[in-house]
């Protein structure tokens, strides 16, 4: 091991240079980080970089780039004392979600971080984010695959992009912070994931899952449905789990027939329904009101207070380990990594 921590650089703003289309990753990151970072890196961990290739704008993400993640981190798991993966932020509360689940409690830090200004750019977050990554890649043990970002540490499951123009990009509605990063450096062990059996006798390559792409699909309440929708979710043999955004507690249109049929014809069709609640803060109490008591009836499974990120993830996980519909009707209300608040 010559150097203690890997970065692996995804692609994403953080390493994005100005093209004639506007923002695109570029190669090279490692030489431009020496140049932002300068001087500060004499304090920080050594580092190496490997690229993914090819880069992406991570809304190109897929499934299949967290498996690739996770064989990537595998195979240099033994070579490193800590990790950074380097992601753009629109979709990295999916891939920390994905990540969390799949790695569970780690024997050493995965810490993922990016930024909203590419490194070198003026008045760019990325050097301190980087810098707070470093600090954190291997000095304290963190169980939790966790997003580094403007100053917090945040379990991976629970964060959310709610800004595209602020350096305060994510939050964790539902959930307290892994430690503040200020200038003193707070870390709250005690809300950290704890090891457990299940997880901790896979070996890091048996955690890089194969995900079949397109069997989960997101289905958004709103006032007036096409009732298509409905039916290409219903003849996709390839989808299936649902995740339902549904209204305040709970709630869904229980007069709407179409959508009641809807409802009728996943459990028939064994399509797994959870039930997530738009609202960013608080989550689902399924039959609190009489509109939502219907759910229950057809099978529909609460998704508390989950995020879609997280929901979208932990199905798409437990469908890769291989369970079935009236698998995934037992499990879910296992809380794998603290992704739902007890
Ligand atoms: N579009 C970029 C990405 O997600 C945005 C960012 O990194 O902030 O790759």
């Amino acid at each position: 091991m010559s150097s203690q921590v890997l970065i692996l650089y995804t692609g994403g703003t953080i390493g994005m240079v100005q093209t004639e289309q506007g923002l695109a990753p570029a190669s090279g990151l490692e030489a431009r980080i020496k140049q932002a970072m300068g001087a500060s890196l004499a304090d920080l961990p050594s580092f190496d970089v490997i690229e993914l290739n090819p880069l992406i704008d991570s809304a190109n993400i897929t499934p299949n780039n967290w498996t690739e993640l996770v064989s990537t981190l595998a195979t240099h798991w033994q070579d490193y004392e800590g990790f950074i993966i380097l992601h753009g932020t629109d979709t990295m509360a999916y891939t920390t979600s994905a990540l969390s689940f799949m790695l569970g409690a780690c024997d050493k830090n995965v810490l993922v971080t990016g930024s909203q200004i590419p490194l070198g750019m003026n008045r760019s977050d990325a050097t301190s984010n980087l810098q707070a990554a470093l600090s954190l890649a291997c000095s304290h043990p963190i169980t939790d695959v966790s997003l580094v970002f403007d100053g917090k540490l945040m379990r991976g499951n629970r964060v959310q992009k709610v800004s595209s123009g602020r350096f305060k990009a994510f939050t964790t509605p539902n959930d307290e912070l892994l430690g503040e990063i200020a200038i003193d450096m707070q870390l709250h062990f005690d809300r950290m994931l704890k090891k457990s059996p299940t997880t901790d006798t896979l070996s890091m390559s048996e955690k890089a899952l194969t995900f079949q792409e397109g069997a989960v699909a997101v289905l958004m309440l709103h006032p007036s449905q096409p009732i298509s929708i409905y039916q290409s979710i219903l003849n996709d043999d390839n989808c299936k789990a649902i995740v339902l955004m549904t209204y305040g507690a709970g709630n869904v249109p229980d007069k709407n027939t179409d959508f009641l049929d809807f409802l009728m014809q996943t459990s028939l069709r064994n399509k797994i329904v959870i039930n997530l609640t738009q609202c960013m803060h608080g989550g689902v109490s399924q039959g609190a009101y009489a509109a939502g008591s219907v759910l229950s009836e057809r099978k529909v499974l609460s998704g508390y207070d989950m995020t879609l990120e997280a929901a979208f993830c932990k199905l798409h996980f437990l469908l890769a380990q291989g369970n079935s519909y009236n698998d995934i009707q037992e499990k879910w209300d296992t809380n794998i990594c603290n992704e739902f608040s007890a």
